[in-house]
């Protein structure tokens, strides 16, 4: 299973991605998980990525590409994989379109996370009490959602065209959404 799942900042990508990765056996990437590591660690890469992200901003198409590519290579992808926060723009679309084609491979499912954007505002300002996220405070939230709504979620349509589009209702507790969310991705899949 090749799968994407996307969401607007506090939807539960990140939550909602280990369980269906588990469902499917394939490993759960993050990209934004990638990146925080990295400043963790103060690496080059985390040395260069560090202030675009608290501030809110994406980090550029090519390098993000770049660190798609390396972890796609590994082999425990190789059989599959579920991507978390990847594409964000049309660039990495058609990167990772690219990337498919020239392996004879297609995407199965794309999850979106639907979430009315009042009770993300929340969930991010709650989530910044409790993990402390660099980039959970109030501006940077507020410049998140504007970069989302400006170049990812037109990234839907790009999908919902190609037939891969499974919409999930995001609210309710993780329970519940998980089970909503693996009931459409089996019905999806079963259904091509
Ligand atoms: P996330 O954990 O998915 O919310 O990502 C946290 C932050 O990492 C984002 O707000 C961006 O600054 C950066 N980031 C993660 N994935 C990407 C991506 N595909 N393209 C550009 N920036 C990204």
């Amino acid at each position: 299973m090749k799968l994407l799942i996307m969401g607007a900042p506090g939807a539960g990508k990140g939550t909602q991605a280990s369980a269906l990765a588990a469902r499917y056996d394939v490993p759960a990437i993050s990209t934004g998980d990638i990146f925080r590591a990295n400043i963790k660690n103060g690496t080059p890469l985390g040395v260069k990525v560090k202030e675009i992200i608290e501030a809110g901003e994406y980090v550029p198409d090519e390098l993000t590409e770049e660190i798609v590519a390396d972890r796609l290579a590994q082999d425990d992808a190789a059989g599959g994989f579920l991507l978390d926060g990847f594409p964000r723009t049309m660039h990495q679309v058609h990167f990772l379109d690219r990337h498919l084609a020239d392996r004879g491979e297609r995407l199965d499912a794309v999850v979106s996370l639907v979430v009315d954007p009042d009770v993300l505002v929340e969930r991010l300002l709650d989530r910044a009490r409790i993990e402390g996220r660099a980039d959970d405070n109030e501006d940077t939230i507020r410049r998140r959602m504007e970069v989302y709504a400006g170049q990812t979620a037109p990234l839907l349509y790009h999908y919902e065209k190609l037939d891969l589009l499974v919409e999930v209702e995001g609210t309710g507790t993780v329970d519940e959404v998980r089970e909503r969310m693996l009931d459409a991705v089996d019905r999806h899949t079963a259904a091509r």
